[in-house]
């Protein structure tokens, strides 16, 4: 019956109708065995009324609409029901004593209902209806044995009302505190959703195309722009190719093999800046695309995903082009009249002894010096660009020979012997005999100039130079370290970019076109190799060179090779 009294808490009408119904029945039934047995008057009488109140409450909850009992039901049926076992017990009396127990459950109802409002009233009721009209018809001489007797239920039920009461307490409790990690848990999922579609419009309005991929390659996330991107590499008649149907060109305009291409590669575990290529046929639509690709990771620090960044460069790179073109017609016009001013300069210092005058021949002689030197500077800077020129088309012709790196290391820092003593600076070697590499002689002195002169001229007096090398296992190391001046992180990160000279190079007045690192860098990309600084602003720097003991794509070890 505690069970059945619970269940009534369910304000379905259904469950109340079953739920009233086994309370009429478990009520009704001994009733009905206990008037049989004895008949009398005043039990017919007294059932009576019991089933009348019964079945007026059965009406009520029969009445009730579908979402169950309104509020006032849910006092006016447990009350009846109470009553009705009031009358009963009166009725039944002297068998029928332990009818009264079952008022326990309309009892509950209030409590569970109405809680301590519910608690006082069942109380009363029970005191009202059964307790008092008991003391009246069965204790003519009032005892304090009798009173005591009648009291059990009132003070069973007030204690039960109690437990109750502790139990639906804590129960509210850990319901309340559940609703509110509930409306907690709303709040952050509504947050993560405003931040979710924040994020969304920030992507889907960048220029930039955003592809993200699973950790197994699987597209999980792009936006507009490389959607756009997509479709123009996606040729006409066909809008789902494979990869290799894709559109996707080298900049020099042939086929990019798939797995050359930007995707390929970042899931095959490679992270890289701007890696450029064609997208889309050839033609006033195709454009020239700059990747960026990433790895993302989990909270544990595993792969999660791959992000794949695509920035269109048309214009960046028409620019460039238009402005290498200039650059390099520029060059190529001086190259003629620059031979010519060498070479006359030689003329006219071969042509000295005619001058009579001694002081005159002398000045002159040093104007010319200052003209020769000043000529062979520019060709200088003009071959230096023209090599510029050829690396940036992809142009840069290699004349492959097995080089030993050691000993044109060493050749290279004897040669800048004089100018290390002249500027007070002082050079050691710490070279290791190593095997050959295939490489370039003459772009590998303009490298090894480079980064001994550099280290020179940007080092101060009194300062020193280290120049080493050795092999490793990827191929043969050549560093060049100084104590000079050092830079700061952002401009390690662009010194390798064409003309850019850092902040103290520019005020100082030491000269330079900031070109000798981008070619530097040119040339030994163009051998598979690699280059790297560290350097600390006040701290020096070190460069230092990788050479491959094999050029990847190549396998004899001498020829020639256009990168
Ligand atoms: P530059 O003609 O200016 O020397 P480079 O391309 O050779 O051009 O070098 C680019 C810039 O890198 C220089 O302007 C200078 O700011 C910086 N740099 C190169 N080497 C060193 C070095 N050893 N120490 C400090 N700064 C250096």
């Amino acid at each position: 019956m505690i069970v059945a009294a619970l269940l009534y808490l369910s304000s379905d009408k259904t469950a109340v109708v079953v739920q009233h119904a086994t309370f009429v029945g478990a009520l009704v039934a001994p009733v009905v065995v206990l008037v049989a047995a004895r008949p009398s008057g005043p039990a017919l009488v007294g059932s009576a009324l019991g089933v009348l109140l019964l079945a007026v409450a059965t009406v009520l909850v029969l009445m009730s609409p579908k979402e169950g009992p309104s509020r006032l039901m849910w006092w006016v049926v447990p009350t009846l029901n109470i009553m009705a076992c009031g009358v009963f017990r009166v009725a039944t009396a002297p068998g029928g004593a332990l009818i009264s127990s079952l008022v326990l459950v309309p009892a509950l109802w209030l409590v569970l209902r109405f809680r301590g409002r519910g608690a006082g009233a069942a109380v009363l009721l029970v005191l009202l209806t059964i307790t008092a009209p008991s003391l009246v018809v069965f204790e003519t001489h009032l005892s304090l044995a009798g009173v005591a007797r009648y009291l059990i239920l009132p003070v069973t039920m007030v204690l039960l009302a109690l437990a109750v009461l502790g139990i639906l307490q804590r129960q509210d409790a850990a319901f309340a505190q559940s609703q509110e990690s509930l409306v907690r848990q709303r709040e952050a999922a509504r947050e993560l959703a405003r931040s979710d579609d924040r994020l969304r419009g920030v992507l889907e309005n960048l220029n930039v195309g955003v592809l993200v991929m699973d950790a197994q390659g699987n597209d999980v996330m792009t936006n507009h722009t490389q959607r756009e991107l997509h479709s123009l590499v996606s040729p006409p008649d066909n809008s789902d190719p494979t990869e290799s149907g894709h559109l996707v060109f080298r900049l020099d305009g042939s086929c990019m093999p798939p797995e050359e291409r930007p995707a390929a590669r970042a899931n095959a575990g490679e992270t890289f800046d701007n890696v450029m290529f064609r997208a889309g046929a050839p033609g006033p639509e195709q454009r020239v695309v700059s990747c960026t690709a990433r790895f993302i990771a989990d909270q544990e620090g595993s792969l999660d995903s791959i992000l794949l960044m695509f920035r269109d460069v048309t214009i960046d790179t028409n620019l460039l082009r238009a402005q290498q073109d200039v650059i390099a017609n520029v060059s190529h016009e001086m190259r003629t009249p620059l031979t010519s001013i060498v070479g006359f300069t030689d003329f006219a210092a071969d042509s000295l002894e005619q001058l009579e005058d001694t002081q005159a021949r002398s000045d002159v002689a040093e104007y010319l010096t200052v003209i020769r030197r000043g000529a062979e500077k520019l060709s200088a800077l003009v071959e230096d660009l023209l090599l510029q020129q050829q690396a940036a088309l992809g142009k840069l012709a290699l004349n492959l020979e097995p080089l030993d790196l050691s000993n044109l290391a060493q050749e290279c820092v004897e040669g800048f012997r004089p100018l290390a003593q002249e500027r007070g600076i002082t050079v050691d070697l710490d070279l290791n005999a190593m095997p050959n590499v295939p490489a370039d002689c003459q772009r590998m002195i303009q490298v090894l100039d480079n980064l001994v002169g550099n280290a020179l001229k940007y080092t101060q007096r009194g300062g020193r130079v280290l120049v080493a090398a050795e092999t490793t296992a990827q191929g043969a190391l050549l560093q060049v370290s100084d104590n000079g001046p050092g830079m700061t992180r952002d401009e390690t990160s662009r010194i390798f970019t064409p003309f850019y000279r850092a902040v103290s190079a520019r005020r100082s007045e030491k000269g330079g076109a900031g070109l000798g690192l981008a070619l530097t860098k040119s040339i030994v990309d163009a051998h598979g190799g690699d280059i790297r600084v560290t350097s600390a602003l006040g701290g020096g720097s070190t460069f230092s060179v990788l050479l491959p003991f094999a050029i990847p794509g190549k396998d004899h070890e001498s020829g020639e090779r256009t990168l």
